[in-house]
């Protein structure tokens, strides 16, 4: 039996879940159900420091919203929980006694102070500071103290840290499903900081150990991590634990192509980098939710954002995304974000949502003006304007006039459509609409009979009637206007404008 695949996705919650972060998110959740497996949702909030109030419950909105339901993790269970690093110190703990017990690393009493000296004189001699085989020997740490002075230093209760004992002159092969093989020389590494003098496992110890308790097979994570790869591989192999494959995924660029997207880009151009809005003291960043993105879009555009399928398709269901995905397909290279064609997708969703479907949508719109429509006729409205749309508030903008009597007329549109014979014009026209079936078809004619008859052009009755009934020269085909708004409704908004230039 093949081992099942687990992978997780594993935010830290210093702040909202940037789109990156999502993106990370759905490929993990493709490779696990493209697998039948499992996806985990882990936080990783060992940097105490960094922590940030609401984010976790941001990151689990976030993913609901989106459709990507762990099947393990905060919030959602699970056999191997808790699924939050606070919650999981004692472990760490045990572990780092395991290493330290073994050799493998070393308690380290060097103060903040001594290293920033030691940094900056680094910096200055332009052979910068690096704490690991060529200088540990000479720092102050457990290395070259014996089992009595350490005890007696630790019973001081001298603050210190717990350092990964690298070492050096090892070849160390990597293979990243995405990237290939790489070589690193561990002599090029620093002994990372495991352990910290405030009792926390740093990010690494404590992403390992928990990748290994939590049986996770693949860890499938952003580019900026792949430095640190090397690093974990040395740590799976110190415990003696079997390594997960690793696959570390592009970066999103910039629309302009060059560096890393980022909040500002997004402030730049007035688009979201973040699904959710949200909102500190500071200001309210944007979120794809609340600027009436469809979670399906969203998704769509993440997943081609560094995957691609080999054909020219570009629109999936959720469901096909977990059919196709793979990480072969999956490029090395950063994939560009395209605002415009996020829009796009939206408005290709927007079409094939059923003016059913869009209607909570559009009433959470709706409810900033204060109406009361039958859903009958905002149905008819959505179906109306939809295949124009790119966002539902469009639709609710577009559409106003069907739900509320012009007051006002725009001033162009009236220098434009309203002449000297216009008022005749109207008056007679709307003695043929008292005698006219109200559907488009019927109203259609009416007005064609009517140019005819009275020998004018369509825009002599079309541009005034337009005016009446919309308050501007738009909107959709005027006998169809007519068909929704009703008799009552077009005759009074005919007589109101007739009011109105008397
Ligand atoms: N906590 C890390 C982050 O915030 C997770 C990195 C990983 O997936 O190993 O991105």
């Amino acid at each position: 039996m093949t081992k099942e695949v687990r992978v997780r996705f594993a935010p830290s919650p210093t702040g909202p879940l940037h789109i990156g972060g999502v993106r990370t998110a759905l490929f993990n959740y493709l490779f696990a159900k493209h697998h039948q497996g499992k996806f985990i949702l882990r936080i990783e909030d060992t940097d105490q420091a960094r922590f940030v109030e609401g984010a976790e419950e941001y990151i689990i909105e976030s993913l609901k919203w989106l459709n990507l339901l762990p099947d393990e993790g905060v919030g959602f269970g699970g056999e191997y929980g808790p699924y939050i690093q606070s919650e999981r110190k004692e472990i760490y703990t045990q572990y780092i006694h395991e290493l330290l017990a073994n050799g493998k690393a070393y308690y380290a009493f060097d103060t903040a102070e001594e290293l920033d000296a030691l940094r900056a004189k680094g910096e200055e001699s332009k052979s910068p500071f690096i704490y690991n085989w060529s200088t540990r020997d000479k720092l102050n740490n457990s290395l070259g103290l014996s089992e009595e002075e350490l005890k007696e230093k630790l019973a001081t209760g001298e603050p210190y840290t717990v350092r990964f004992k690298i070492e050096p002159h090892e070849n160390i092969l990597l293979d990243d499903m995405i990237r290939g093989k790489i070589h690193i020389a561990s002599s090029t590494l620093d002994d990372k900081v495991l352990y910290k003098s405030d009792g926390m496992p740093t990010y690494h110890l404590a992403n390992i150990v928990d990748d290994h308790l939590m049986k996770i097979t693949h860890v499938i994570r952003g580019e900026e991590w792949l430095p640190s790869m090397a690093l974990h591989q040395l740590l799976y192999k110190a415990f003696g634990w079997e390594t997960p494959r690793f696959a570390h995924l592009p970066l999103i660029l910039k629309p302009e192509g060059k560096g890393k997207l980022s909040k500002r880009d997004g402030d730049k151009h007035g688009f979201p980098v973040f699904p959710l809005e949200w909102k500190t003291t500071e200001g309210v960043a944007k979120g794809y939710r609340e600027e009436g993105y469809l979670p399906e879009a969203v998704v769509n555009m993440l997943a081609l954002l560094g995957w691609n399928p080999g054909t020219d398709q570009e629109i999936f269901s959720l469901e096909e995304l977990v059919s196709l995905f793979t990480l072969e397909k999956v490029s090395k290279s950063g994939a560009r974000f395209s605002p415009d064609k996020t829009v796009w997708f939206n408005h290709q969703y927007i079409q094939q949502k059923s003016a059913e479907e869009l209607l909570p949508m559009f009433d959470a719109v709706l409810a900033k003006h204060s109406f009361s429509v039958t859903d009958e006729l905002k149905i008819k409205v959505i179906n109306l304007l939809k295949n124009r749309a790119n966002f539902v508030h469009e639709i609710v903008e577009q559409g106003l006039f069907f739900f509320k009597t012009p007051t006002s007329y725009d001033e162009k549109a009236l220098k434009k459509a309203w002449k000297e014979d216009s008022k005749s014009i109207l008056e007679s026209f709307k003695n043929v609409l008292q005698s006219t079936n109200f559907d488009e078809t019927s109203l259609h004619a009416a007005m064609q009979d009517f140019v005819s008859t009275q020998e004018i052009g369509f825009g002599k009755i079309g541009m005034p009637l337009r005016l009446a009934l919309v308050g501007a020269l738009q909107g959709p085909d005027v006998p169809v206007i007519m068909e929704v708004l009703g008799k009552d409704e077009t005759l009074a908004r005919i007589e109101n404008l007739l009011r109105f230039t008397a």
